[in-house]
């Protein structure tokens, strides 16, 4: 690598659903690793299939990207000095470097129709071969070309592949790469309909772009030797190439929603925290020696592409789960507020809200948890489920009665609990159970003496009382 040039890495979506985990997670080892070599992210949007392309998805994807932290310093809304960053607004860039692989003898047009393709395509599977261009149109005269131009035919352009050639390349994860030029058909640079196709822009806009690192999918490693010779023909920069390997479900396919997995959009909406998805995300097929919650410059100065694996990723979701714990017990204490949501606020007094907060931080791993403590907490009537008026009920209404006169002289939970103890004769799980489940309806949750402080002595009194059966 030219040591003038900083270092880029880029992430090209093509903007044709929401962002997934996968894609998510392609995004992030670019971004970490721009930061963790002092270089630039750029983001390129890939809108060339112009009829799956949407605009709205690519704005959820700059959302998206934006939401997890995943700023990019090039590309659209930012800008820079390689615009525009849509490819569906760059063909005129394109055009040149069509005609200099045309003048070079390194491309020509293909009057091949689709059908025509097909065919060929089922007769060489039936062969039990690999499906490749026959190469029917490499050799045509210039003046075939032009009768078959005459008749209004819409030509592709192909690249013209050389013979014999080992096309090699040392891959940042996978190591020595060494394919065959004789085993990779000529390929489809420009498309019928005049929009490029993607080897062809996505490569010459990494060159354009002075993207020196294409940290991709595992799925794009057959392309790459394409890619290479499409640069090596127009005396472009070839980037170095790392693949990473794919993330896939338990039962080892390619994870999708069967998985349980879901778009970040999702995520986001259930109440998961981008640093949370972060700290997953970094780990799947990547692997840090620190098994804490890292920040995302301590994400990004501890990554390194020696420990990106080449075994499949497995999703976890219990993993995802447990950086959502661990950064909810991070999150400072006002976007932890924010974070809870309308429905929680409107719930917990002012006088309350940091003791709220910091006593059911524990418990929580989603809003609606904390929805959940706040109405315990803060609002009547409670409605018991049927396995906790089991409890209660087990318990009996001289236990409840006896409560009650012990509320009214407790101070905190550690002498009301005491009190019925005494009263009682119950210990343990027996005393404490019922107790927890007549106050808040739950069996478990945040530690009792720390509730007992937040609710008022009148709404426990109710409680217990509504516990005595008539
Ligand atoms: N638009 C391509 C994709 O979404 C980009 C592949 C690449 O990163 O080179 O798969």
């Amino acid at each position: 690598m030219n040591t003038l040039t900083k270092p880029k890495t880029r992430f090209a979506p093509s903007p044709t659903g929401f962002m997934h985990l996968g894609n998510a997670r392609t995004a992030l080892f670019n971004a970490l690793l721009a930061v963790q070599q002092q270089g630039i992210f750029l983001l390129r949007i890939e809108d060339t299939d112009q009829e799956r392309s949407r605009e709205e998805f690519q704005h959820a994807l700059q959302e998206d990207l934006w939401w997890l932290g995943l700023h990019w310093q090039e590309g659209p809304v930012v800008s820079g000095e390689h615009e525009p960053y849509q490819q569906a607004a760059r063909s005129h860039i394109y055009g040149s470097y069509y005609d200099r692989l045309s003048a070079a003898g390194a491309a020509y047009p293909c009057f091949c129709s689709a059908q025509e393709l097909e065919i060929s395509r089922k007769a060489q599977a039936a062969r039990g071969q690999a499906p490749r261009y026959t190469g029917k149109c490499r050799n045509l005269s210039p003046a075939e070309v032009e009768t078959r131009l005459q008749q209004g035919l819409a030509p592709t352009l192909r690249f013209r592949v050389p013979k014999g050639e080992s096309i090699q390349f040392t891959d940042g994860v996978r190591g020595e790469q060494r394919f065959m030029s004789d085993d990779i058909g000529d390929f489809i640079l420009r498309r019928g309909d005049g929009s490029p196709a993607f080897f062809f822009s996505n490569a010459i806009d990494d060159a354009l772009m002075g993207v020196t690192h294409v940290l991709r999918g595992e799925d794009h490693l057959a392309n790459t030797p394409r890619q290479m010779l499409i640069l090596q023909a127009l005396g472009l920069p070839v980037p170095e190439y790392s693949h990473i390997a794919l993330i896939v479900g338990a039962d080892g396919s390619p994870l999708s929603k069967r998985h349980g997995s879901r778009s970040i959009r999702e995520l986001r909406e259930n109440g998961y925290l981008p640093l949370a998805l972060l700290n997953y995300m970094a780990r799947l097929g990547h692997s840090y020696d620190q098994d804490q919650l890292l920040n995302p410059i301590e994400l990004a100065t501890n990554f390194n592409l020696q420990r990106l694996g080449r075994a499949p990723a497995h999703y976890d979701a219990h993993q995802l789960l447990h950086w959502q714990h661990q950064s909810i017990a991070a999150l400072d204490s006002e976007v932890l507020w924010e974070w809870m949501g309308a429905s929680v606020h409107a719930l917990v007094p002012a006088a309350h809200k940091q003791a709220f907060m910091e006593t059911i931080r524990p418990n929580i791993s989603f809003p609606e948890h904390a929805l959940k403590w706040a109405n315990a907490i803060f609002h009547d009537p409670l409605l018991l489920n049927d396995a906790s008026r089991e409890i209660v009920a087990e318990a009996g209404n001289h236990f409840f009665e006896q409560a009650v006169v012990a509320l009214a002289e407790a101070a905190d939970f550690n002498s009301f609990s005491s009190a019925v103890k005494q009263r009682t004769d119950r210990k343990g799980k027996q005393l404490f159970m019922p107790l927890r489940t007549a106050l808040t309806g739950e069996q478990g949750g945040p530690e009792m003496a720390r509730l007992f402080e937040l609710m008022t002595p009148e709404r426990m009194r109710s409680r217990l009382q509504a516990c005595i059966q008539h």
